[in-house]
Parts: structure tokens; C-alpha cells; sequence
């Protein structure tokens, strides 16, 4: 993968340019996406930013966001956009398979593949581009990717809006270790430049239905195991669960920290049944690598304290393998 400035060449003359970031997007990877669709606009290139899923409810207030194209809703037009584009962008994922229904796509599309992502281990699908573990988020790379180009003076407050929303999220609201003093940095000054933090911070966090926040206090009450002494929660939702509280993509956001909120807790693990298999997050504090432990053992992967697998055996066969890997791999104190 060549570094990305090289590909700032091929951006000197108006270009199509093909975004897309990871299945089931999240607030990085539709942030990340929409600042450098809206960034990519003002420099007079024509867009078409994809999501390979639906963008869920909290995250419909982005700016630009009836701009995106959802390639489960209309495949056939995203076929047409990807290949009539010059160049293609690839945010907040760096394995092909992590675009679902969109990966064979991507793999036959002939165009440079650009790559901004911080996972670890990127796969060698790529032609530029810069991946980092390092970094919060993949908007902090996105203002990384604008103010090497050298156009922070672009940077606006619609731009502002779609970076804030990924660092925010991705960094538990700038809890999270990765949360660096860089971070604060590009904050500060999307602030100078007029952004108001507090209504994305409405949007996001303080604008859910009745139907979740009851699902919530369900789950909690009902689907959450503590074992205490191995520092570490469970939380199971079977599709029954889903179905009873007409539980949509984004809904389940968020809820895998919660054990974490327990003192002594430092390994978190959320098992959802979806109709198209079973998904699991995995989120850590401190030195347990949950990156290592998806990678190993649910043909996943994500970050150091936060990653995401999948199985291939049913809902209670995997909650069942779940608890021996637990029994042996757990935090020791
Ligand atoms: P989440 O639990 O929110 O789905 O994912 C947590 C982190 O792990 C995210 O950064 C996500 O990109 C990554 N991740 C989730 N599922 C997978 C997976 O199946 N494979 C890999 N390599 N990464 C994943
Ligand atoms: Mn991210």
C-alpha cells in the first residue's frame, strides 16, 4: 500500500469518487464517510457515498445524509456507480469481507482502492493509504487526510458535525484510552470554526424511542450474566427478544458496555441472534486483548478493547462454547 498523499495526484482534476465503510454502519463510519463526501464536494468532484446497509435511526441526522445510497436498497444503481467511478474510498474497515453483500463488488472493481482506517492488521486489498491502531477514530483521520492536503480552511461546520459524531462515538464520549490529547486538538478547533457539540450529543444520545429505552431496562434486568470472579459479563439476545421490542439495526448500539459499568468488571461480551447469523461484540478495559480473543476464537477482530466476531453454530451452542473459552481465557483480576 503506497502512503496515501501519493494518491493526491490522481485527485488534481475533477474525479467520481466511490466511498463506502464497513456493514451496519456506526457513528465513525458514517461521520467519517460524510465529512470527506462533503470535503470531496467542495473540492468540485461528484460524489457517491454507499453504505452496504441501512444507516440506523440515530445517525439519520448526519448532514448529507439523504445523499448516501444503501446498495441492499438499490444494488443495481450502486453497480452503476462503482463502475463509473475513477477512484474508490474505503473508511473505518480494512478487510474486504467487512462490506458483507458489497465485497465481491470492491473486489472486481479495477479503480485505486484508498484506504483511511485504524483496525488492526489491514489486509493487502489496497493501493494508498494510511491505517493506524493508534488513532481514536476514523474521522480524526479524515481531518488527518484534509489538513495534509493542506485545505483545513474547507473544514466547516457540516464537516465539523460528521467528524465530532466518530470521535465521540468511537471514543466512549472521549473516555476511551485512544481518546489523545490529538483528539482534543482537532475538537478545539472544529469549535473555533463554529461547530456546537451539544446537539450532536442530543441527536445521538438523547433521542431514543420508548420501545429501546424499555428494551434496555429489559435486557439488563433479564439477559445479563455477571461472573464476578472471572471480571467479566455476558449479555444474550435471541431473536424472540429482537422481534418482541421491534428491535432495528442501531438499537442494540452501545449496550455491550454496560457490564463494564459494574466495579471488577473488565470483559464484556454482548451475543446477538440475527437472522443472518450470530453476531458478537467483545469490549475490555485495561490489558485484556478482546482483538486477540475474536480473532482466535469467533473469526473476528476490531481493536485491543473493542472487536466484534461472528459464529457459525447456533444462538445456544455458542453461548454454550462462550462460557468454556471464558472459563480459561478472562482477565485475571
Ligand atoms: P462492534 O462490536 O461494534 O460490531 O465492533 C467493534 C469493533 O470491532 C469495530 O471497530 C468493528 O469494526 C470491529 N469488528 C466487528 N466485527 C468484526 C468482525 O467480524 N471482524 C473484524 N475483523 N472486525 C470486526
Ligand atoms: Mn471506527
Amino acid at each position: 500500500m503506497k502512503p496515501i498523499e501519493d494518491c493526491f495526484e490522481l485527485l488534481q482534476s475533477q474525479k467520481k469518487i466511490f466511498i463506502t465503510t464497513h456493514h451496519k454502519p456506526d457513528g465513525d463510519a458514517i461521520g467519517s464517510m460524510m465529512a470527506l463526501t462533503h470535503y470531496f464536494l467542495k473540492k468540485g468532484h461528484v460524489v457517491y457515498p454507499v453504505s452496504p446497509s441501512e444507516v440506523p435511526d440515530f445517525l439519520l441526522w448526519t448532514p448529507g445524509i439523504e445523499l448516501v445510497f444503501n446498495y441492499e436498497g438499490e444494488p443495481k444503481m450502486v453497480e452503476k456507480l462503482i463502475a463509473e467511478s475513477d477512484i474508490i474510498f474505503c473508511l473505518d474497515f480494512n478487510a474486504l469481507n467487512r462490506v458483507k453483500s458489497l465485497e465481491s463488488l470492491l473486489q472486481n472493481a479495477t479503480q485505486p482502492k484508498v484506504l483511511i482506517d485504524h483496525h488492526m492488521y489491514p489486509s493487502p486489498s489496497f493501493d494508498y493509504g494510511t491505517s493506524d491502531a493508534a488513532k481514536s477514530s476514523t474521522c480524526e483521520m479524515v481531518y488527518d487526510f484534509i489538513n495534509l492536503a493542506g485545505d483545513n480552511a474547507l473544514i466547516d461546520t457540516t464537516i465539523g458535525a460528521c467528524l465530532y459524531t466518530g470521535a465521540m462515538t468511537d471514543t466512549g464520549s472521549f473516555r476511551f484510552p485512544a481518546c489523545t490529547a490529538s483528539v482534543h486538538e482537532m475538537i478545539a478547533d472544529l469549535m473555533r470554526k463554529g461547530l456546537k457539540q451539544s446537539i450532536i450529543h442530543e441527536e445521538i444520545y438523547d433521542a431514543w424511542s420508548e420501545r429501546r429505552t424499555r428494551f434496555l431496562g429489559y435486557i439488563l434486568h433479564q439477559k445479563m450474566e455477571i461472573f464476578p470472579e472471572l471480571h467479566s459479563g455476558l449479555i444474550t439476545i435471541s431473536q424472540e427478544d429482537l422481534d418482541k421490542f421491534d428491535i432495528r439495526t442501531g438499537d442494540t448500539e452501545g449496550l455491550v458496555n454496560y457490564p463494564l459499568s459494574i466495579a471488577g468488571i473488565r470483559f464484556a461480551t454482548l451475543i446477538i441472534e440475527r437472522k443472518d447469523g450470530i453476531k458478537m461484540s467483545f469490549r475490555s478495559k485495561g490489558d485484556f486483548d478482546v482483538n486477540a480473543f475474536s480473532r482466535n476464537y469467533f473469526n473476528g477482530g476490531g481493536h485491543f478493547n473493542a472487536s466484534g466476531g461472528q459464529s457459525s453454530q447456533d444462538f445456544k451452542e455458542t453461548i454454550f462454547r462462550f462460557k468454556e473459552i471464558l472459563s480459561e481465557f478472562h482477565p485475571s483480576k
